[in-house]
């Protein structure tokens, strides 16, 4: 059976300092915390999540912050992490980042302007104009509602073997490939956020995963008897699946796709408003009922963070 995803649910990224992810995603990006958990594999880590106001699958960027080892970009990961923004919005960007005090460039990919930056930990990230994609109704720090960041535009992926990768965007998740230049090939899922996919075409030696690198992109899926179709056709096209995940804010299955990049394909449902109402949400740190009891542990062994508005930055 003909399958798709609509496109990117989230993307999951390691870094060192939390308050310093806090301040650059929330304070310098405008982003909005939607939820301040634990790693369920690890909770003395936490797991941070931003998004739009309500953190709809598209918009959600997560980090465990710790302080181990330092990562390196490359083959095997997703390269560069894709903001879209409002048609005008780019010249705000340019003037933000100057003012924090984060340096950027300017490129070009199939005809589209791109602000291209690091974030403190040296995470690759651009922001990109486009129409397409719901306004954030999350305003922070400055940024206003017709400049924010709209959710992903999409995000460069770095494979060791380009041509498997490709394969598994277009024959296992159902991606269009729509264009071709030099370097890269462009393919397009059917939603109109997180939708946009650039391969880097030259194969790419392996990176190292560490603080400042993407751990994996997840895919959406409807709901929960979509993801079960989707585990079935995951395992049909020879990947290996790990059994469905109860992840809390959503059900999650995972496999290695053979360019080396870790998937997910996580549900739509139930979102981040499953445990606190959507006008507070981040605020409070939230542990799934099988971690309640150990709530007063985890804690303490956590740092204090702060959403807060900035004055200055040092990346
Ligand atoms: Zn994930």
């Amino acid at each position: 059976m003909e399958r798709h995803t609509d496109g990117i649910h989230h993307i999951t990224a390691f870094v060192m300092n939390a308050q310093k992810n806090v301040d650059f995603y929330a304070g310098v990006l405008g982003l909005r915390l939607v939820k301040k958990t634990i790693n369920f594999d690890a909770p003395e880590v936490y797991h941070l999540y931003f998004g739009n106001e309500a953190g709809n699958p598209g918009t959600i960027i997560t980090f465990f912050p710790y302080e181990g080892r330092k990562g390196r970009i490359g083959g095997g990961q997703v390269g560069i992490t894709t903001y879209v923004v409002p048609l005008g919005a780019l010249d705000f960007w340019k003037e933000r980042l100057i003012s924090f005090h984060v340096s950027y460039s300017l490129k070009t990919r199939f005809g589209e302007n791109y602000l291209t930056f690091s974030d403190p930990d040296g995470l690759q990230l651009e922001i990109v104009e486009r129409e397409e994609g719901d306004l954030s109704h999350w305003s922070f720090g400055g940024v206003s509602i017709d400049k924010a960041i709209k959710g992903f535009g999409g995000a460069v992926l770095y494979s060791t073997v380009p041509e498997k990768t490709m394969n598994v965007l277009e024959q296992v998740l159902g991606l269009q490939k729509v264009e071709q230049e030099e370097d890269f090939i462009r393919y397009k899922s059917k939603g109109s956020i997180g939708n946009v996919i650039d391969v880097n075409i030259a194969a790419m030696g392996w990176g190292i995963s560490g603080a400042g690198t993407v751990h994996h992109i997840a895919w959406r899926a409807k709901d929960n008897e979509d993801h079960a179709s989707w585990r079935t056709h995951v395992e049909q096209h020879g990947l290996h699946p790990t059994p469905i995940i109860d992840r809390q804010y959503f059900n999650a299955i995972y496999f290695r796709e053979k360019g080396g990049i870790l998937f997910e394909i996580a549900t739509d449902p139930p979102g981040f408003a499953v445990d606190e109402q959507p006008d507070v949400l981040g605020e409070k740190l939230m542990l799934p009922e099988w971690f309640e009891s150990n709530r007063a542990e985890i804690e303490k062994n956590l740092p204090p963070i702060q959403v807060r508005e900035l004055e200055s930055f040092k990346p």
